[in-house]
């Protein structure tokens, strides 16, 4: 066994707050090996990234403070280290991505001069020397036009390419551990595998160990040699990958793996965990999973479960694999939900087409000059036919800048289109003006991918989705408006009271439940999502993708499904087109699509995204009594 990098012993990070001591990291171990990549999964606010930033000695100070533990760097305690001492630390034998890059890149130094200094420091190069190597990784991080990207600066690159700036200067300074704290997550998925290959490049060539912190369970099965699942800042469970996928033990982990969509569960509900994350200030006496555990038994609220190792390396945190709590009075079950992935039909005999869209282009001028002449045109949709069948979902999907979303905000007429026809209920869209539109309007609704920034701060849910109804709705009365809106929350699985609650008093999963609450307070017939269920931890997408799915059951929706994830495809998509440079250039059933692509850039986008083995889903069982 080589020798590990990084030793956690018992770690516990804690913040102070106004309601209590929060808990985030609450007595967590493990170790990575020289090469070795070890993943960290679970829920937001597990504690994944508070275990990163203790590591790399970032813990934001003074609320957050490391309360016990070790943290081993190549056989030296690094938690009692002076300031200086730290600092040469980060960077230099520890590097980290972080979620967001531009919190990272120092906005007033060039993208190229902030990697060739990295580089400078990190392999003792000349200052030419620097500059062709940080070409040269900007090239390896799949950076469009790398020489002059070089002298760019921070703010004028988008998301996705200060990423990949980042994971550039990251990589370069060849550290012994490198953190990854979902450093894929916003990048496209051929982008996404070119990554994962150089820090595999890396792994080998200079045996760093990596730390992978990813909701991506299939990137974790391809990747990691050891995983740990973490909940409410313990670990639940931690095993050799290939082990925690072939047989999870922990129930948390099972509802985890039955939540991520794919081929295999079309036409079943996801597996969903009811509730959330506990908040750290208030985690129970006991197991921290009690409350919403579907195995529960009397005990497990007030006695703490301990981290045995029930095959080699494969250690579980849960009193179902305790033989002497096991033998107790307090082991009765107080919950034992059926182990069954529910079927979710949706009919479908009402196929007729609800919407045509024929050679449809919208171009954006390109203007120079004093007098801002067109000199030519970006042609972000150029001619696309596609047909949107009633009941069914069509797919959109395609890499970043690829014309998804102007397609979907031109065909509901967000934006006004260059050319094209598109019937909807026998209208052209194109060719009626506002004011025609209006009683059509609330037909075509979209939501989008981040739901805090669609939805308006300063007002109330019932604000919200009345603003809706009276602009597309106005003939409803007061009186009908509030029916309305309490239907609407309580079909989307939120309380009618929450109707005077602010949008900063909800979680990411609540806030899309209100995002399409208001949009179906319109009764629409056609939904665009874009990028709706992205965002999303994999269990919160669980429930929405099942939420959506149910509502088109109900109300025989269509939706055009703009996304660039395929699981996702594969589990929700009657029909997928596939997009590049503005161009659809392969149509077909979900089903064609997947298993014979005909178009090279579709079998290249197939083959980048991280597979789990089907074969192991029908292993994902929650635990019975022993
Ligand atoms: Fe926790 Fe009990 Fe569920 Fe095991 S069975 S995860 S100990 S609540």
């Amino acid at each position: 066994m080589p020798e590990p990098v990084i030793e956690i012993k018992d770690l516990k990070t804690y913040f102070k707050t106004p309601k209590g001591v929060s808990k985030a990291v609450d007595g967590v171990s493990f170790s990575i090996p020289k090469g070795g990549t070890f993943a960290l999964v679970g829920e937001s606010g597990c504690g994944k990234s508070v275990t990163a930033l203790s590591i790399i000695q970032l813990v934001p100070e003074p609320a957050g403070y490391i309360a016990g533990g070790e943290i081993i760097l190549n056989g030296k305690d690094i938690i009692h280290l002076s300031e200086r001492e730290k600092r040469e630390i980060r960077g230099n034998k520890v590097s980290m991505i972080f979620q967001e890059p531009m919190t990272s890149l120092n906005p007033v130094f060039t993208v190229g001069g902030q990697t060739a200094e990295t580089i400078m420091l990190h392999q003792g190069k000349t200052k030419a020397e620097a500059k062709a190597a940080a070409i040269e990784m900007f090239e390896k991080v799949g950076l469009p036009g790398p020489a002059e990207l070089f002298y760019e600066y921070p703010h004028r690159l988008s998301g996705g390419m200060r990423q990949r700036v980042m994971i550039a200067i990251a990589l370069a300074c060849r550290p012994d551990l490198l953190i990854a704290d979902e450093p894929t997550t916003a990048l496209d998925v051929t982008i996404q595998d070119q990554i994962i290959k150089l820090i595999k490049e890396l792994k080998e060539s200079m045996g760093t160990a990596v730390l992978l912190i990813t909701h991506n369970l299939a990137l974790v099965y391809q990747n990691a040699e050891t995983v740990g699942v973490m909940y409410a800042g313990k670990l639940a469970e931690l095993a050799p990958a290939k082990a925690l996928f072939r047989n999870p033990m922990h129930p948390y982990t099972v509802k985890l793996l039955r939540s991520i969509p794919g081929q295999e569960k079309r036409g079943k509900a996801l597996d969903t965990i009811t509730g959330t994350v506990p908040p750290a200030t208030s985690y129970p006496v006991g197991c921290h999973f009690s409350g919403r555990c579907p195995r529960e038994m009397e005990g497990c609220a007030a006695i703490e479960p301990l981290l045995i190792e029930r095959a080699k390396g494969h250690f579980v945190s849960c009193h179902l694999h305790d033989p002497d709590f096991m033998d107790k009075p307090y082991s009765r079950p107080l919950r034992h939900e059926p182990d069954v992935m529910p079927p979710l039909s949706i009919p479908h005999d009402k196929r007729e087409t609800l919407l045509e869209v024929k050679n449809l282009k919208t171009y954006y001028p390109i203007r120079k000059g004093l007098l801002k002449r067109v000199t030519g045109h970006v042609k972000a949709v150029d001619g696309i036919d596609l047909t949107v069948k009633k009941g069914s979902t069509l797919a959109l999907v395609g890499e970043s800048g690829c014309g998804k979303t102007t397609a979907g905000k031109s065909i509901i007429q967000l934006i006004r289109p260059t050319s094209g026809e598109i019937i909807f209920k026998g209208n052209d869209l194109t060719r009626i003006d506002e004011k025609g539109l209006k009683p059509l309007r609330s037909l075509m609704q979209i939501i989008f991918q981040d739901p805090y920034s669609s939805l308006n701060p300063r007002l109330t849910v019932k604000d919200t989705i009345e603003e809706g109804i009276r602009a597309l709705k106005p003939g409803m009365d007061k009186t009908a408006r509030l029916k309305k809106i309490t239907e609407v929350l309580e079909r989307v699985g939120l309380t009618p009271e929450m109707m005077w609650r602010y949008p900063h008093e909800f979680s990411g999963g609540q806030r899309q439940r209100i995002g399409i609450a208001r949009a179906l307070a319109v009764d629409p017939e056609f939904m665009v999502c874009d990028e709706a269920v992205s965002a999303l931890d994999v269990s919160v997408q669980a429930q929405i993708l099942n939420l959506l799915k149910s509502i088109q059951r109900d109300f025989g929706l269509s939706f055009l499904f703009i996304t660039h994830d395929l699981a996702v495809v594969e589990y929700i998509a009657d029909e997928v087109a596939v997009m590049y440079g503005g161009k659809i250039v392969e149509l077909g059933t979900t089903e064609e699509i997947f298993s014979s692509p005909r178009h090279d850039y579709t079998k290249k986008l197939l083959s980048a995204i991280p597979r789990l083995d089907p074969g192991l889903i029908s292993a994902w069982r929650l635990p019975d009594r022993s």
